[in-house]
């Protein structure tokens, strides 16, 4: 069975074409400025990267250039769409009803349209993702929808509830919900496999660090999600690439006030400029920022801290949470990349028994590795994640079920 996973967003569109046969990434691409001047798709087979100039005046005719490079020219990797079982669709907000992922439905589309002032920048382009799937590949392929809070709904009141009159929870629905709910999904359905607690994972207490441009740790028990650091929105938790984390709510409408500001740009200062960014004024690339911290760049060096300091200050936080902690799961750009940060932030982690190899830790960069020492009481992993395959895995699985 091959899968096309989709993530669209307003003005882009990323697909992966997966065979389910044996999770393999057959093509994968991004049309790009959709609807803008200079739109244009890089289509990837292999190691060749096909780009193609072409006007995407909406998200069907994004569609439609992606048939055109799955199907013909150089980067053609199967004869007709018809090859394609079924597609797979990213949704940022699934709010309280969405708890699994579902097949794409009238009434479905409406929940997920109904969701939109939760997710006013994702929702809407989601579904217009949806429907212009529906418009080149016609009504009779099933679509999936794979929501980034899913895996988060198993939460108790107690971290969800914020502490505002209990009113705005009720008018608004207004609620931690949590996200990159498919990426934590992946690590800890994973680790599981590595603790050899798959099959029974009561008792088990993961704590999974998703650090990459955007950042979210989410506190897992028996398998199950107790606590997440993003909220409401992805703009809660910690420092992230240009968002703020959580700060004391206070410090917003202060500067609101000094500077004259309107929500929507003091929501731009939060989203856009603040994080890795606005502290280290260099770059919201780790990379960037790493650089200048090695050359003595003291403001560089400052946000490293920072970072390092409130990842530590939740692992700890959701270690009470939890009771304990078993394993702590590093992913994403920064967590499977940036060896600097692990260190120092399991040697944070020392109180709580966590050891890791420095050596070994050294040499991991982007792949899976145990990387504590044999005598730490908390197993330590660097896990690279897998959205697009937790997707197609849910898209295989729900079109299976349905032929039955
Ligand atoms: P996104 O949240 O957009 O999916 P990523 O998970 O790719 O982002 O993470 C981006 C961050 O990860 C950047 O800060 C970047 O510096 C860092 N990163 C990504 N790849 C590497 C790498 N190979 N080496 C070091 N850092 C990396």
């Amino acid at each position: 069975m091959k899968v096309l996973v989709i993530n669209a967003g307003s003005s882009s569109l990323k697909y992966q074409l997966i065979d389910m046969d044996n999770e393999a990434v057959i093509a994968k691409g991004l049309c790009e400025r959709i609807g803008l001047e200079g739109s244009k798709l890089t289509h990837k087979v292999g190691g060749e990267s096909y780009v193609t100039e072409t006007a995407m005046t909406n998200h069907t005719e994004a569609f439609n250039a992606v048939k055109d490079a799955l199907t013909t020219g150089e980067g053609k990797v199967v004869d007709d769409l018809s090859e394609i079982t079924a597609l797979g669709h990213r949704v940022v907000q699934g709010g309280s009803n969405f708890k699994d992922s579902c097949l794409v439905t009238d009434e479905v589309i409406e929940g997920i349209r109904e969701l939109s002032p939760l997710a006013p920048l994702h929702n809407p382009a989601h579904i217009q993702g949806i429907e212009a799937a529906i418009d080149v590949f016609g009504k009779d392929v099933p679509q999936v929808v794979v929501f980034d809070t899913s895996f988060h709904s198993t939460m108790p009141p107690e971290a969800y509830i914020f502490g505002v009159p209990y009113e705005y929870y009720e008018k608004y629905s207004i609620r931690r919900y949590g996200f990159h709910g498919t990426s934590h999904r992946f690590v800890t359905g994973r680790c599981l496999e590595l603790l050899g607690k798959s099959e029974n994972p009561e008792g088990t207490r993961i704590i999974n660090c998703h650090l990459g441009n955007g950042s979210s740790i989410s506190a897992v028990k028996d398998g199950k999600v107790i606590d997440t650091s993003m909220g409401l929105t992805p703009l809660d938790g910690f420092i992230m690439g240009t968002r703020s984390g959580s700060l004391d709510p206070s410090v917003v409408t202060f500067i609101m006030e000094k500077e004259g500001l309107t929500p929507a740009q003091m929501d731009e200062i939060l989203n856009k400029k603040s994080g890795l960014l606005g502290l280290s004024g260099i770059s919201s690339d780790d990379r960037d920022v790493t650089t200048a911290a090695r050359e003595g760049n003291e403001r560089a060096i400052l946000t490293h801290k920072i970072l390092e300091y409130q990842i530590a200050k939740f692992i700890g936080s959701y270690y009470v949470a939890l009771g304990g902690m078993d394993a702590l799961v590093f992913t994403a750009g920064i967590g499977e990349n940036q060896t600097i940060h692990r260190s120092r932030i399991c040697r944070l982690l020392e109180c709580f028994g966590v050891e890791i190899d420095e050596e070994i830790n050294a040499e991991v960069h982007g792949r899976e590795a145990e990387i504590s020492t044999p005598d730490s009481k908390v197993k330590v992993y660097v896990i690279p994640t897998n959205e697009e395959l937790v997707i197609a895995r849910d898209t295989k699985a729900i079109v299976e079920a349905m032929a039955k």
